[in-house]
């Protein structure tokens, strides 16, 4: 978490409304169906709150360890999401902090979230995580076998599957991402309309370079992390945790 030079966190989030606004009038879109979630891997806490003070609700992180660590410092009060991936030995120590895991991938991790929700009694909940764009340094299910993977993760107890995330390819052109995010959006509408998706309500797509292509195709939650918080040391890029 190093210092870095002043960024006007509040200014940004503004910006970034306003574009927020714009996608989705394009799209014919109402912006409040669409959840801004702050990105804030290696943001150090101060920051993190001027955002929260100027009304960011919700809050994202890759690892679990960082999480921590700004969690006993900022508390509660936005809402935590993880997306980074999860390993099973961390499940524990994911769900004393996390209000939503959009990075679930395998029935395995699934079961594992179900069971330690359950010792803890409140149910967890989650979004699952789909390769749409095929790259092999990418976590999620691939495409094919996707739908099996969301009807398992549905019926297991402990969980809630509220959505489904991706994280479209990087191009310098965003529109590279579109076709990814089509394609998310069709399996979103798919599992909705089959009745098994009663609380789907998340379709996670869209990151500070795309998020306006992801909104115009249906994006109800954008994770924006530079945008908002100015550029991250260089080696940490888009970490999938
Ligand atoms: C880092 C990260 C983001 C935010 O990326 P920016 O380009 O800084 O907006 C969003 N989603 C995931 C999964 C990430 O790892």
């Amino acid at each position: 978490m190093a210092e870095t030079a002043a960024v006007d966190v509040a200014g940004n989030l503004a910006r970034v409304r306003e574009r927020i606004g714009q996608a989705a009038a394009r799209a014919g879109r109402d912006p409040q169906e669409v959840l801004l979630v702050g990105i804030s891997k290696t943001v150090e806490p101060a920051r993190m709150r001027q955002a929260v003070a100027a009304g960011l609700t919700d809050l994202g992180e890759n690892y679990v360890q960082e999480a921590q660590e700004k969690f006993h410092v900022i508390g509660p009060g936005p809402r935590w999401h993880l997306v980074g991936h999860l390993q099973r030995n961390k499940v524990k120590a994911a769900l004393q902090i996390f209000d939503l895991v959009q990075t679930v991938d395998s029935e395995r991790l699934g079961r594992e979230i179900s069971r330690v929700a359950e010792a803890r009694g409140r149910p967890a909940s989650m979004l699952m995580q789909v390769n749409t764009s095929g790259e092999e340094s990418k976590y999620g299910v691939p495409p094919p076998q996707a739908e099996a993977l969301a009807r398992a993760l549905a019926e297991l107890p402990g969980v809630r599957l509220e959505g489904l995330m991706t994280i479209g390819r990087w191009e310098p052109d965003p529109e590279a991402a579109r076709a990814e995010f089509r394609l998310l959006a069709g399996l979103f509408s798919q599992l909705r309309s089959d009745g098994r998706g009663r609380e789907m309500r998340y379709l996670s797509m869209g990151m500070s370079h795309d998020f306006e292509v992801a909104i115009e195709e249906g994006s109800t939650l954008v994770r924006v992390g530079t945008a908002i918080f100015g550029p991250r040391p260089a080696r940490s890029g888009v970490a999938d945790g």
